[in-house]
């Protein structure tokens, strides 16, 4: 059997009464996208986060890349090659798409910030970052600020700043999130051809999106897995339809 990419054991994170993950078990297999849907609350992107790093579990492991990381900070998982996009934007809206993509490739890389000025300047830099907006489609849009980007390329560059610091997983929040329905076709198609080259762990509640891409599902409510599976056993699953599905 093949050994899995990402392996995690029995993870707890409280935050006050609330489990927000409940001794959760999850194993992603190198080359998978593995979509984990549920309910609002259901503690997907508090899953992600101690994937990265920015939250602690209480209890429980994180393995990537045979290494225990639970205990490691969050620059040291960016390194060793976990990458996330976040939910809520995080790029700098004054700064183009490439000193976007440019600065997180600086900061991988273990760069100070103070010499950003000089450093954006550099080739070798641009053209990583230039590689990146290639592979998202955005390769127009280089020197275009944030600001003036339209919602749904804001999403594709926040894929290419993930895609700069060379990940081998990369966490997806939901990416597909205030799209229009041209603008989510695109995302789709985006996430077929980086799946191609990445492990790709995907939080989404657009269905059709997830059924889409995903080789394998798993299901949270209330910080528990109550499935996890191949999508059409997710589908036809009676407690998945009653907890978060429905009659899709
Ligand atoms: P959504 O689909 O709405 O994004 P989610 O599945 O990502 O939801 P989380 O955001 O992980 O769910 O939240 C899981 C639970 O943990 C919720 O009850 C939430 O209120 C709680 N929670 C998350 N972060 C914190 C925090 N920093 N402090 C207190 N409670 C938190």
């Amino acid at each position: 059997m093949v050994e899995p990419l990402l392996r995690i054991e029995n993870l707890v994170r409280r935050f006050g009464g609330i489990l927000a993950t409940d001794n959760l078990s999850l194993e992603v297999a190198p080359g998978e996208l593995h979509a984990i849907i549920g309910p609002n609350g259901a503690g997907k992107t508090t899953l992600i986060s101690q994937l990265t790093g920015q939250v602690m579990p209480n209890s429980g492991t994180i393995h990537f890349a045979g290494r225990d990381v639970t205990r490691l900070p969050s620059y040291r998982r960016s390194r060793l090659g976990l990458a996330r996009s976040f939910q809520i934007t995080s790029l700098l809206p004054d700064f183009t798409a490439c000193d976007n993509v440019a600065l997180a490739a600086q900061a991988h890389d273990g760069h100070s910030f103070r010499f950003w000025g000089a450093a954006r300047k550099e080739k070798p830099l641009r053209d990583a970052a230039q590689a990146a907006l290639k592979r998202v489609g955005l390769e127009k849009r280089a020197d275009v600020p944030v600001s003036e980007l339209s919602h749904g390329e804001q999403r594709e560059l926040e894929l290419a700043v993930a895609l700069a610091t060379k990940p081998q997983l990369l966490l997806l929040d939901e990416p597909m999130a205030g799209l229009g329905v041209t603008e989510s076709a695109r995302m789709v198609a985006l996430l077929k051809e980086l799946r191609r080259e990445v492990t790709i762990v995907l939080v989404e509640h657009d269905m059709e999106a997830v059924f889409a891409l995903a080789d394998r599902i798993t299901v949270l409510v209330y910080g528990r897995v109550i499935a996890s599976g191949l999508p059409d056993a997710i589908r036809h699953n009676d407690e998945v339809k009653r907890a978060y599905l429905g009659d899709q």
